[in-house]
């Protein structure tokens, strides 16, 4: 009805063009850092005719070299640090028995939603931010420091799946982490616009020591993919007996893992708003007793973003799920626990999960925006889903 775009406060869904920002910030000189998150390598080939090119993202850190940028980094090491400290919340709740179910807050449409609509739910959501603003945040406070570069001459450009990633950006408990956030859809205007042919650029690998990722990291693209991946850190530090799955209806699924310890883990994997107010209730009345709510905005996850390419109906965002897959199995590493670069940070910066020094750089804060708005009509940064 087009609604939605005419009453989105966040500006999300006016699709704003962040394009010429990036080019400002090269001509003024900015030492340029990119760093791209896992969904976008599942889809961009749709714009560039580049069907079915597992080594998409390795062209793309190639061409972004070629045009300016120093660095190249890969939003997946971020992802694993995410769910590894996520993990390590997960088990202190546990521990003191409070604060759960944990909702997990990667996606700020969730988070967004959650603060309008569920602020008795705020402090049920993991403090740890999202991988967008974990790196944002670690390259600005330490790698700045490392490279001898002041932050205020560094411009981060943040290539999502998503639109809401650019009012996340904006959060001013947040700002001035992530300086650009361009879109898939942006990104292939800006190859398109470059004259480049892709397919003729060889693939290069991410930058270290923030390239780096395991299939865990880059699974966070589609739906599941947090939940798996925090599962995964449990199951190394816990050890786990056995998984099962089983679909409750379209975009609600449930996990649950036995551990050695003979404790259960119940992960609730949701996507779709409306599916998280079907839930929701349930939790409430005490219907549904879950331990890890896993929440995605967009269907099938973030290969189904506001900021990828048209069309973005169904067929397409399995197409995109199927194809992440593959790239994910790719990848050498399987578990966060096993990204050495990410615990060389802990030994290096963070010490351990949850210390100080982590809350200080990975964790956040949400608000309580329902009282603040007061009522006010909110509409969430969804993509058109043009199969309905
Ligand atoms: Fe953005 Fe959608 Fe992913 Fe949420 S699920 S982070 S709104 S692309």
């Amino acid at each position: 009805c087009g609604q939605c775009v005419t009453h989105c406060p966040t500006g999300a869904l006016t699709f704003r063009n962040d394009i010429e920002k990036v080019y400002k910030a090269m001509k003024e000189g900015k030492y340029m850092i990119a760093m791209m998150a896992p969904a976008v390598r599942a889809s961009i080939q749709e714009e560039l005719g580049l069907e079915n090119d597992l080594v998409v993202a390795g062209r793309i850190v190639n061409f972004l070299k070629s045009i300016g940028f120093k660095k190249v980094f890969d939003v997946s090491f971020a992802a694993d640090l995410v769910a590894y400290e996520e993990a390590y919340e997960f088990k202190q709740r546990l521990e003191k028995g409070e604060k759960l179910p944990q909702f997990t807050s990667c996606c700020p449409g969730w988070v967004k939603f959650a603060e309008h609509h569920y602020p008795e739910f705020l402090d049920n959501l993991s403090t740890v931010k999202s991988p967008q603003q974990v790196l944002g945040s670690i390259i600005k406070k330490h790698y700045a420091k490392e490279i001898g570069v002041a932050p205020e001459d560094i411009c981060l450009v943040s290539i999502m799946p998503c639109t809401a990633k650019k009012f996340e950006a904006e959060r001013e408990e947040l700002e001035g982490e992530v300086d650009i956030v361009i879109t898939t859809r942006e990104l292939s205007e800006i190859i398109r616009s470059s004259g480049f042919d892709l397919k003729n650029v060889s693939p290069l690998p991410f930058d270290r020591p923030y390239g780096l990722s395991s299939q865990a990291g880059l699974s966070f693209g589609k739906t599941g993919g947090v939940f798996a991946s925090v599962l995964r850190v449990l199951e190394d530090e816990l050890g786990i007996q056995d998984v099962q799955t089983n679909v409750m209806e379209k975009g609600i699924n449930l996990t649950i893992a036995k551990m050695k310890d003979g404790n259960t883990v119940r992960g609730l994997i949701v996507f779709g708003l409306g599916n998280v107010k079907k839930v929701i209730g349930k939790i409430k009345n005490g219907e549904l007793d879950v331990d890890i709510v896993e929440v995605m905005a967009c269907d099938f996850g973030c290969v189904g973003g506001g900021g990828q390419p048209y069309p973005n109906n169904k067929e397409v965002r399995m197409k995109r799920a199927e194809i992440l897959k593959e790239v994910v199995g790719i990848d050498g590493l399987i578990s966060p626990t096993e990204n050495y670069h990410m615990l060389s940070l802990y030994e290096k910066y963070l010490k351990h999960p949850l210390s100080h020094e982590a809350h200080e750089t990975l964790h956040t804060i949400y608000k309580n925006r329902k009282r603040i708005n007061n009522g006010d009509i909110e509409i969430l940064p969804l993509p058109i889903d043009e199969s309905e």
